[in-house]
Parts: structure tokens; C-alpha cells; sequence
């Protein structure tokens, strides 16, 4: 084995079904008392069911967290947690309001429960992107990692089929470049074959039976496992294109990880064959293939595999191609411009890898 370094993200996690009646314990723990809850629009019966389980013990309810952390919303919460007198905040939600409460807290240094409903492993990074002037940022800093993390399984029960697909699909793009990342190591490839290993198997069957317990409580323990993949080693070019992809053509974000993940896969094969060998033993019906198995996995998640699905114009596969080259990052294959167009373009057209 080779020499390598290790460097777990500290953070506490409580994992389970009704886990969310830990919060009260979870908050004296912290020796706070008037905890800021951030939510959506659409998950504001979330925020309103915590508020229950803190008896209405909180500094008050913000429920305008939105895709990709706008700083000109971010500014208007620091104000009402000010106002409110908030000790901390605890965002209950996906990406979006985990990037809310990472952008309260990082400014503040108020203590962030996060409490994730999504598949999208943003609560055990410290990264956060924030979008000022419709130009999204990206930084990495310790202070943004949430200190406590509460998994519970009911709370996905309401992550409709479509997006619990896609979600845990961008959990296992996580998994996947943690296992080349060039600062992997044995402990990151033990949880990105584990956490792929549950998503693959539970997925379509959340797909045929959304409510299924057993299913969903796998689910999230994988969701979790690709997520710590995520905060701990570097990722490469299906990452980046991703990045590229949302930012400049304002695509979805799980969706468009759905989309790219394969072909950016098949894009590195020839430069990775110890993690292809390894993705093959994590995707069941792989018969020795892990594109193969990937293809399948998909078809049988039922998802939109183009690009074009998602509102991307063909002429913008040329655009793409140039931001993804104009920007130099380490990764396992050369970024070269031809290829990078063609994988982009079958993406685009939702052509299986090959
Ligand atoms: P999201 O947070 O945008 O959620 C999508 C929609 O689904 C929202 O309306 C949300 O309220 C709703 N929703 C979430 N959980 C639900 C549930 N259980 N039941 C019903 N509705 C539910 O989606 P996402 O994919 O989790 O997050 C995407 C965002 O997160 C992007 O901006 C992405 O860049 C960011 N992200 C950041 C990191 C990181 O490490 N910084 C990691 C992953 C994603």
C-alpha cells in the first residue's frame, strides 16, 4: 500500500428514523437557546414541524433559502437572525439551505445544526458556493463544515421518486471521483464503494415504491457516506463540468450530474482502471462493465439523460467546451478540447455512455 494522508472533517452525525426529537438534546448539548430555523418555501412545514419539537423555543423562522446561495438573500437572513436574537441557526432542507445556514454561519460563527432532506451530501463538506451578481463562487474553508448533523429517514419520505433518483445519483458522482481523486486513500475508497454499493441498491426501488422504509433509511446512509467523499478529497473534471454546466447555462443541479456522470466516467476510463474495477464491484448488474452498469442503473432510475431536457441549446455544446478547457485542473486524463466536446455533446443529446 501506498503512503498516504487522512484527514477526517470533525463533525458529530445522529443517524436514524425520528432522529429529528433528538434536536432539543442536540441544542442543550450546545449550550444554545434560540436557534435561527432556515427552510424553502416549499419546506416551511418542515421548519414548522421543528419548531413543534422545540416547544416554539427559537429565534423565528426564515423560509426564503434559494438555489445556489444568492448573497443579496443571504444578507437579508443575517439581518433577521440579528433582529431575532439568534445563537445559531439550523437549516432543515437540501443544497440550498444547508448553503444558506454554511453562509450564516461562516459570517458569524453561530453553531449550524443541519438537518439534510436531500441525497446531495452538502452537510459534511466545508465548501459553500455563493452567487453575487449572477457570478456563483466556490470556497473551501473548515469554518463552513456544520458541526452536527441529524439524518432522519422520515424526512426523505417526502423527496418525490424523480428527485430522490437524481439526488442520490449526484451522491454517487461524489463516490466516483473520490475513488481517483489524486489525494485519495484507502479509507475514502472503503466509503465510496459502500456508500455507491447502497445507493445502487436502494434507489430503484425508492423509484418503485418511494415509501419504501428500508429502501430510504439505505438511501441516506449511502447519501452520507458520498457526502464525507466529497468534504475529503479533491474532485476532478465531472465536478468541474457539472459546475461549468449549471453556472452558464442555468441547469439544474442533480439533474445535470445525472446527465454528465456517465459519460465523464467513460471520459477517464483508459487513465483509471484500479477505480473502474472497483465502480464494477460497487454497480450491481455490471456483468464486468462499470459503464454497463451505470447505463442500467439509470435506465432502470427512469431519469432524462440530455442535457437538451434541461432547456441547454446545441450551440451552447461549444461554449461549454471552451469554459471547461479555459479553466486548468488536475485531472486523472488530460483536459483535452475534442473529446471534452464530444462527451459534453452526447450528454447533451442523452446518448448512453459507451
Ligand atoms: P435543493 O436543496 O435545491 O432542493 C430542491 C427542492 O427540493 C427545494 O425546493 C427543496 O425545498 C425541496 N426538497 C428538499 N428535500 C425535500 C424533501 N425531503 N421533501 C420535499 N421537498 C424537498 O436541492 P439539492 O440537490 O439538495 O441541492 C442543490 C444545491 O446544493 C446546489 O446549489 C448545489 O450547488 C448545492 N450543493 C452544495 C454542496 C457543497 O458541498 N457545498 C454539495 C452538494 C450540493
Amino acid at each position: 500500500m501506498d503512503a498516504f494522508v487522512y484527514s477526517p472533517n470533525p463533525g458529530r452525525v445522529v443517524f436514524g428514523t425520528g432522529t429529528v426529537k433528538q434536536l432539543p438534546d442536540e441544542i442543550s448539548r450546545l449550550n444554545i437557546s434560540a436557534p435561527l430555523l432556515l427552510s424553502t418555501v416549499r419546506q416551511i412545514g418542515h421548519a414548522e414541524a421543528l419548531k413543534e419539537v422545540l416547544n416554539g423555543k427559537i429565534a423565528g423562522i426564515f423560509s426564503d433559502a434559494t438555489m445556489h446561495t444568492p448573497t443579496d438573500i443571504t444578507d437579508r437572513a443575517l439581518q433577521y437572525a440579528k433582529d431575532q436574537g439568534a445563537d445559531s441557526v439550523v437549516s432543515i432542507g437540501g443544497g440550498s439551505t444547508i448553503g444558506l445556514g454554511k453562509a450564516i454561519s461562516v459570517r458569524t460563527g453561530l453553531p449550524h445544526i443541519c438537518i439534510p432532506t436531500t441525497y446531495a451530501g452538502s452537510e459534511m463538506t466545508p465548501i459553500l458556493g455563493e452567487t453575487a451578481g449572477g457570478v456563483k463562487k466556490t470556497r473551501s474553508d473548515p469554518n463552513i463544515l456544520p458541526g452536527t448533523v441529524i439524518y432522519d429517514v422520515d424526512l426523505t419520505m417526502t423527496l418525490p421518486a424523480a428527485m430522490s433518483a437524481t439526488s442520490g445519483v449526484n451522491a454517487i458522482a461524489h463516490a466516483v471521483e473520490a475513488l481517483y481523486a489524486r489525494n485519495t486513500n484507502p479509507i475514502i475508497n472503503i466509503l465510496a464503494i459502500e456508500g455507491t454499493k447502497a445507493l445502487a441498491s436502494s434507489l430503484p426501488e425508492i423509484v418503485e415504491n418511494p415509501s419504501s422504509p428500508s429502501a430510504r433509511v439505505k438511501a441516506l446512509y449511502g447519501a452520507w457516506l458520498c457526502g464525507t467523499c466529497l468534504g475529503s478529497v479533491g474532485m476532478s473534471i465531472h465536478h468541474k463540468l457539472c459546475h461549468t454546466l449549471g453556472g452558464s447555462f442555468n441547469l439544474p443541479h442533480a439533474e445535470t450530474h445525472t446527465a454528465v456522470l456517465p459519460h465523464a466516467i467513460s471520459y477517464n476510463a483508459p487513465k483509471i482502471p484500479e477505480a473502474m474495477k472497483r465502480l464494477t464491484e460497487a454497480l450491481p448488474e455490471s456483468n464486468g462493465d462499470a459503464i454497463h452498469g451505470l447505463n442500467v442503473l439509470l435506465s432502470r432510475l427512469k431519469v432524462k439523460r440530455g442535457l437538451k431536457d434541461f432547456g441547454m441549446k446545441e450551440e451552447d455544446i461549444d461554449k461549454a467546451a471552451d469554459i471547461a478547457v479555459s479553466n486548468p485542473y488536475w485531472n486523472p486524463r488530460e483536459i483535452e478540447r475534442a473529446p471534452i466536446r464530444e462527451l459534453i455533446r452526447r450528454a447533451w443529446a442523452g446518448e448512453p455512455a459507451r
